[in-house]
């Protein structure tokens, strides 16, 4: 089973989106408490105007683009993502550039500690939130960490906080290695589980010989489309169909050939009855049944009669033996209210199909409303 892709990048994407957009909302808080506590605009006015600006542009850009690009849907998805990242880069860079200009200026004490906590806040936060991409999550943690401790080393400022804030970033690293392998794995079990349920409630829908639907599901249809046409009082016609003197093909060439010819009937029946909302099913041992809807009784008959030609005409190779029979079908068409029961007219199919087996076989038979069957 291949890992699909597509598929999950778009998963992956999204949850990208949907976890970092909780942050967005602390970048705005989180940047004007960093000024008022401090007290930089007294000091630093247009430092502190063009940080709070740029976070906040970015953070608008950032909740506008999320909206935009959910609208957009499917379109201009990879550069979506890719301004989705680059935004991501972005706000790492603001909130790291500013740390670094703060920590250059030596008077400034408080506000370094107070933005020293809330980097490695911000920096913790935003390793975990984007774990699904392990390089947004790496370069995340670099944009915005890297221009302060560059900054604290090269300049030889409080070089110990630069050490501790240099091993925070590479516990930082190894978090979104670990958190990256869990999500993917995870993932790909959600992924797995999903591709065995689908496979699951196939095979239970499914006849084992033939590969056609079994009466399971198609009790199931049954009861769902006759509350359908009920609803807009549409016909709706069932065929029941039986191979003729079936027995005698297990009893002369074996029950392996008879399994054969039960999987060429199958066939014989998908080819007649294609459309989309036709339901063939295997009803048990040698016995098929058909759902019509919006069928009426005399197009009913013709696909009948379609399946008797066909059948009759179906002679199959089973180790150099001709194997063929012929089949006989009952059909009941109905409008469906809240009169009727579905049971009764999985009954009248069977009557028909009993009248056309006492009329001799091969033939198609048609219950009527006074309870009597039409032979052809
Ligand atoms: P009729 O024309 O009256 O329908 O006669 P028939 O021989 O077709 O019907 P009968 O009910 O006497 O026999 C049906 C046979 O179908 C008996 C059973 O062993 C056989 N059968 C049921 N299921 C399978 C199957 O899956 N494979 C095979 N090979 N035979 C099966
Ligand atoms: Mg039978
Ligand atoms: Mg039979």
């Amino acid at each position: 089973m291949t890992f699909e892709r597509h598929k999950t990048n778009k998963r992956v994407v999204q949850d990208l989106k949907s976890r970092s957009t909780f942050g967005i909302i602390f970048y705005i808080l989180l940047s004007l408490i960093v000024v008022a506590a401090a007290n930089l605009h007294e000091r630093h006015l247009f430092f502190s105007i063009s940080f709070l600006l740029s976070i906040w542009g970015i953070c608008s850009f950032r909740l506008i683009h999320l909206a935009v690009s959910k609208k957009m849907g499917d379109r201009y998805e990879t550069l979506n993502k890719n301004i989705f990242f680059a935004s991501v880069i972005a706000t790492g860079l603001i909130w790291g550039l500013t740390y670094a200009l703060i920590m250059l200026q030596k008077q400034e004490y408080n506000a370094q500690m107070l933005m020293t906590v809330c980097i490695c806040g911000l920096c913790a936060g935003g390793v975990v939130a984007f774990i699904p991409s392990r390089w947004l999550s790496i370069l995340f943690n670099l944009s915005i960490l890297m221009p302060a401790i560059m900054t604290m080393l090269v300049n030889s400022i409080n070089i110990p906080l630069a050490l501790m804030v240099t091993l925070f970033s590479i516990y930082m690293v190894l978090i979104a290695y670990r958190g990256n392998r869990e999500y993917w794995d995870a993932l790909e079990n959600e992924y797995l589980l999903e591709i065995k349920s689908l496979e699951m409630a196939r095979l239970s829908n499914t006849d084992v010989l033939t590969g056609i639907y079994n009466r399971r599901y198609f009790d199931k249809e049954f009861e769902s489309e006759w509350k359908r046409s009920g609803r807009g009082n549409s016909m709706l016609s069932v065929i029941l169909l039986d191979i003729d003197h079936f027995k005698r093909i297990n009893d002369t060439f074996g029950h392996q050939a008879g399994d054969e010819y039960l999987k060429k009937t199958a066939e014989t029946l998908t080819s007649v009855f294609k459309r989309d909302s036709d339901i063939v099913a295997r009803y048990g041992g040698e016995e098929f049944i058909v759902l019509l809807p919006g069928i009426n009784a005399d197009h009913a008959r013709q696909l009948a009669e379609e399946v008797r030609y066909k059948i009759k005409a179906m002679i199959i190779d089973y180790q150099g033996n001709k194997v063929g029979t012929t089949i006989s079908s009952g059909i009941i068409c109905c409008a469906p209210n809240l009169n009727t029961r579905p049971d009764s007219i999985i009954s009248g199919a069977d009557q028909a199909l009993y009248m056309a087996k006492q009329g001799g076989r091969d033939r198609v038979a048609v219950f009527t409303s006074t309870h009597k069957s039409n032979d052809t």
